[in-house]
């Protein structure tokens, strides 16, 4: 569910008083302490300006599985990206919001049958593939062939610092280029490009540059068998806002520069979705429970491992907490200077693997009170359930646009 339309403008730091306002004040969340996104459009705005500074001749595809929020959708559309979907459905979610086909890559190197039949039939023309299983159900779905190819490569070198590896799922191995380019050809199938995906919040530079090297090997071999001469470079995903980026970005311009400098048509383009989702995105919780254990203070929260954190599982997310103690400290709702006690927080299910953090320095809260947790975008609402029957999808988003910054 989204609050959508109406945004909400707030100074930089303007955000803790805009949370307090919704508490105290939005009719639904005083009645249910649901839990519930905050949205800042301003923040994706400013990602996208970093974005455009430091790697300007790569367009941005958005990875919607990162976090299909609509009023996120939207913004980066007008923002001027485009999209990367992964499957039907969220083709269906981009082109529902009247965005042209054109402006999607389908990158999933393996697709079910009916979902290339739906690209195919709704003029989405550029996809992915690794394997010849995959060249044959596109030439089968794709019936006047009327698309473009991008080999999906796999990285060879694994610096092993990306949160979530992307292992031996996907991408071809080298000595599977050739075969599947002739293959590709075989079918007069039109392979235009190379891809890859270093593997999502990956914190080391070399991951783009060994990648982007590998990739112009697949170049030169596609030169070598007489193939037409590719012109698309997808570096996929992979980035982390902040200094990380500004360091990424560098690594990816040096080895364009080494290995591209003489391709001046070359089309770029890259798959950023924690990048934009990530920091934009705070949740806020309500406590529904507390025990004191001598000098351990636990509490229960409304949202939990099963709903938006089920990135701690699935994408290894290191949560940062804050105290909002509007029920038991409304003058100092973050509790700064107040006395800190080592504090676990557990999500609601009945399960003990719902635990949000342990050992988290936290003052002396209250039932009733709130928790607020900042950078929660990437992986999160997306992936959430319902399970135990606790409201874990669909929590209201509420718009924010901060100005500077
Ligand atoms: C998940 C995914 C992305 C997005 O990755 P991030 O690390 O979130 O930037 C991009 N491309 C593909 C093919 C993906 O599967």
């Amino acid at each position: 569910m989204d609050n959508g339309k109406k945004t909400t403008e707030i100074s930089k730091n303007g955000i803790n008083d805009f949370i307090k306002s919704i508490i105290l004040s939005d009719p639904y969340t005083k009645e249910t302490k649901e839990p519930f996104f905050v949205l800042d459009l301003g923040m994706v705005t400013s990602l996208m300006a970093i974005w455009k500074e430091n790697l300007p001749t790569i367009r941005p595809f958005y990875a919607v599985k990162c976090n299909p929020n609509l009023s996120l959708l939207t913004h980066m559309e007008t923002l001027g990206a485009n999209f990367d979907c992964a499957s039907q459905k969220e083709i269906e979610l981009i082109l529902s919001l009247g965005i042209s086909p054109n402006r999607i890559i389908f990158a999933n190197p393996c697709k079910p049958d009916t979902h290339i039949r739906y690209a195919s039939k709704t003029g989405v023309t550029r996809t992915t593939f690794d394997s010849v299983y995959e060249v044959e159900k596109i030439k089968k779905n794709y019936p006047d062939g009327n698309c473009q190819l991008l080999i999906r490569v796999k990285p060879i070198h694994d610096y092993g610092s990306a949160r979530c590896p992307l292992g031996a799922k996907y991408g071809a191995l080298p000595n599977e280029v050739e075969p599947l380019l002739k293959a590709a050809k075989l079918s007069g199938l039109d392979v235009v490009g190379v891809s890859f995906h270093i593997g999502s919040g990956d914190a080391d530079c070399r991951s783009y540059h060994s990648a982007i090297s590998a990739a112009r090997d697949v170049f030169d071999t596609a030169t070598k068998l007489g193939f037409p001469r590719m012109r698309v470079l997808n570096i996929g995903g992979g980035f982390t806002a902040g200094s990380q980026f500004i360091e990424a970005a560098e690594a990816v311009n040096f080895a364009i520069q080494t290995y591209f400098k003489d391709e001046p048509d070359l089309e770029i383009i890259a798959e950023p979705g924690r990048y934009f989702a990530e920091h934009p995105f705070t949740l806020a919780a309500n406590v529904i429970g507390k025990r004191v254990r001598g000098e351990l203070r636990e509490y229960y929260i409304n949202d939990g491992l099963y709903g938006s954190f089920n990135c701690i599982q699935y994408d290894h997310a290191v949560i940062t907490v804050k105290a909002f103690m509007v029920e038991s400290d409304p003058e100092n709702v973050n509790g700064f200077g107040s006395m800190t006690y080592g504090s676990t927080v557990f999500g609601p299910t009945c399960d003990a693997l719902d635990t949000v953090v342990e050992g988290y320095e936290l003052p002396e809260m209250e039932i009733g009170d709130w928790m607020v947790f900042p950078n929660i975008g990437a992986y999160s609402s997306a992936s959430g359930s319902n399970f135990n029957g606790f409201k874990g999808v669909g929590l209201s988003t509420h718009l924010v646009y901060s100005k500077g910054g």
